[in-house]
């Protein structure tokens, strides 16, 4: 593995930071006070600057409309607009979208390429991927109750899912529905596009996370299908296929995650520094002189790099030798990044005191926000699992 930034990607990340700090870091207090929503005015500007400095939508290949990065090179752009909770968006590679987009890249027809592809990378749209059900458990996923019954040249669906992220304004969902009940657990479902204004898709709620509902882009909603009639042309692949495109999908969102992840562990660290720095416990004695602050501190600087490492060498592997190859390091990032992230986070807030659970600075947002970084895209114990079960089968222990 080669550690050395290319000068092409220096320039690309040199740029993207400047763009985060000077543009996004100013509109972020506006965001924390009046939602999501309010920006989207504003963020459509900053959007076209994005477009204009030729640095839109950098994990999608040239040939599609975006900047072509390899997954390793994406990453580190990933780290960067991480540090802004306005970052992704504004570049157009924020989930679900960017996932949506690969699984329409790999999978799509030229039909779905043109009418759904096309206006999401070009910003003009956004979608969402709606699997996880209230009442089936998601770490399960085979066991689903969402049924899509072929009718002449239609899908029925009938099901209700929650934490449809972002379907708040979202042209499009890509549902994972059960289309083969008879057939082995793994191939019984398929992902099928629904636009959001079909008869029958009705929109139930957003579900608060902390108490906070959010609004379009950010948020997470619950969803009823009832009766809702599709053309059959809008499964995505072959029909049973869905658990197979969902693992293409969760390789490289793992990846784009956990670098985000590693931008917000930069910001809470930076931040963190500053107060220790600044905040006396007495005249001329900052809280950085103070043994336990720098524990944290010293902690925090390594954990993020050795997770950042971690991060770097599986987007490698993915690169050069394929998904199934680094399966292993794809779960390892997932838990041990997320465990980071709340640690680092929640280092930072105890060090701001009060002021550190206060809209006052990005930290409490990135708590709200971040929790769930532990359960989604699979919950730590089931990566755990994954791994152990790998290692200990090198030691010829069978785990069903
Ligand atoms: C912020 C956020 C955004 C999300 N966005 C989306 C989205 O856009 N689309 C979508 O479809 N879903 C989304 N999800 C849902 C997410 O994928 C599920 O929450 C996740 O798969 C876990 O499923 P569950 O919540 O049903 O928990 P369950 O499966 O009920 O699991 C509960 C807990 O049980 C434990 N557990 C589970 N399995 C095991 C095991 N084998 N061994 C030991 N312990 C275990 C874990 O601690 C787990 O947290 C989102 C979730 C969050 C929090």
């Amino acid at each position: 593995m080669d550690f050395g930034i290319s000068p092409k990607m220096q320039d690309i990340l040199a740029r993207v930071r400047e763009f985060v700090e000077k543009e996004l870091y100013p509109l972020e207090p506006e965001a924390r006070d009046r939602g999501f929503k309010a920006m989207v005015p504003q963020l459509r500007e900053k959007r076209a600057k994005v477009k204009q400095l030729g640095l839109w939508c950098p994990q999608i290949s040239r040939e599609h409309g975006g900047l072509g990065l390899t997954l390793l090179e994406h990453g580190m752009v990933s780290e960067v607009l991480g540090r802004s909770t306005l970052g992704h968006y504004s570049f157009n590679c924020q989930a679900p979208d960017a996932g949506n987009m690969e699984i329409l890249v790999q999978f799509g027809t030229d039909e779905q390429k043109k009418k759904w592809l096309r206006p999401l990378v070009e910003g003009e749209i956004r979608s969402c991927f709606s699997m996880t059900e209230p009442e089936r458990p998601g770490s399960n996923p085979v066991w689903m109750d969402t049924t899509a019954v072929k009718e002449g040249n239609e899908w029925v669906i009938n099901g209700r899912k929650w934490f449809t992220s972002s379907y708040d304004g979202a042209a499009f969902a890509i549902v994972m529905a059960v289309t083969n009940p008879e057939a082995p657990p793994h191939k019984r479902a398929s992902q099928i596009i629904v636009p959001t204004n079909t008869p029958g898709f009705k929109f139930v709620r957003n579900v608060p996370l902390f108490g906070h509902e959010g609004d379009d882009y950010d948020s997470h909603a619950e969803v009823v299908y009832e009766n809702c009639r599709v053309p059959v042309e809008n499964v995505l692949g072959e029909p049973g296929a869905g658990f197979a495109i969902a693992q293409e999908r969760l390789g490289p969102g793992r990846i784009h995650h956990c670098m985000r992840w590693m931008g917000i562990c930069e910001r809470s660290f930076d931040l963190m520094c500053q107060r220790a720095a600044t905040r006396e416990l007495a005249p001329g004695k900052p809280l950085g002189t103070q043994q336990i602050i720098q524990q944290w501190i010293a902690e925090s600087r390594a954990e993020i790099n050795a997770a950042r490492l971690m991060v770097l060498e599986a987007a490698w592997k993915i690169d050069n030798q394929g998904m199934a190859e680094a399966r292993e390091e794809i779960s390892c990032i997932k838990f041990f990044c997320a465990d980071v992230l709340l640690k680092v986070i929640d280092r930072a807030i105890q060090v701001h005191g009060a002021m550190g659970i206060t809209s006052d600075t990005p930290l409490a947002t990135y708590w709200r926000n971040e929790r769930g970084a532990r359960i989604y895209d699979g919950a730590d114990e089931v990566h755990k699992m994954v791994v152990a079960k790998r290692v200990l089968g090198r030691y010829g222990v069978k785990i069903s």
